[in-house]
């Protein structure tokens, strides 16, 4: 099935958890490939399959260079003993899952492989990591979409994704079902330390403290999972690493370089919330 064809029959599916990006109104017609709100604000849908809901174009930092970098990064394995936290901690595998803030789509398609049976929504600002997902995973459902202008409806999934990538509680609590489960990924104070280390930056000293505190504040009985891990990096993947965070930039790969980030500590923070 051509990549449209398969985008339009998800829709079709799933028409009820989308909602008009401008009036808030539902979105009453899909036809051919055009989602038509109650309002008659109209949203198509690409050749990729994929919807792109944002009211104005955002200057994405990221290019398809530094995404291919953060791509291969993450087919290499960095992410998976995060992910294979994550897998084991979601309440309802064959529920409705939206991974906010996905980038390339690696997670989530990482964790459908792992066994996650219900459908997954990627979504991101990105346009950029939207189009890379699309013509990589076949598995997920890829939107461009403004978490501030969100197009979902009230009471829509059950799990949300949010690793590593800003959040909206407001919107989080709006479009979770009832009982639904949030499960946010924050650095931990070690986190790439060796690259921190070599930047010298205000972002040396790393602190999760606010962010913490602000999920507290949104669900009160929050579970806090650390998961930490280092990954070795060959003389390739070590350009990636470099290539694919803005903390690396303005570094030159010289041997030294190279010699410091041989080695990559992970530290990360799952925080897991049920909305009530
Ligand atoms: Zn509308």
């Amino acid at each position: 099935m051509k990549k449209i064809e398969k985008g339009k029959a998800f829709i079709e599916d799933h028409l009820d958890t989308f909602q008009c990006p401008v009036c808030a109104s539902p979105f009453n017609t899909l036809e051919g490939y055009q989602l038509t709100c109650l309002k008659h604000h109209q949203f198509d849908l690409s050749k990729k399959g994929t919807l792109h809901f944002l009211l104005k174009p955002v200057q994405s930092e990221y290019t398809r260079d530094m995404l291919l970098s953060r791509q291969r990064i993450a087919q290499s394995g960095f992410w998976h003993p995060l992910l294979d936290t994550i897998y084991e901690r979601i309440v309802k595998p064959d529920g409705f899952h939206l991974d906010v803030g996905s980038g390339e789509g690696y997670h989530s398609h990482y964790l459908k492989t792992a066994g996650l049976s219900g459908p997954i929504i990627a979504f991101d600002i990105s346009k950029e990591g939207v189009n890379l997902g699309a013509a990589t995973y076949d598995d997920l459902f890829f939107m461009v979409a403004d978490l501030a202008q969100s197009p979902f409806a009230p009471d829509s999934f059950d799990t949300i994704l949010n690793i590593l990538s800003p959040s909206n509680y407001q919107e989080f609590k709006r479009i979770l079902k009832p009982g639904g489960q949030v499960i946010k990924v924050v650095p931990g104070k070690d986190y790439l330390k060796e690259l921190r280390q070599l930047v010298k930056s205000e972002d040396k000293d790393y602190s999760n403290e606010r962010v913490v505190r602000k999920f507290a504040e949104h669900y009160p009985n929050y579970q806090e999972i650390p998961v930490r891990y280092s990954v070795s990096l060959d003389d390739s993947q070590i350009e990636d690493f470099v290539n694919m965070t803005p903390l690396g930039w303005h570094l030159k790969e010289d041997a030294y370089i190279k010699h410091m980030l041989q080695t990559i500590t992970v530290d990360l923070i799952i925080l897991e919330g049920i909305s009530d």
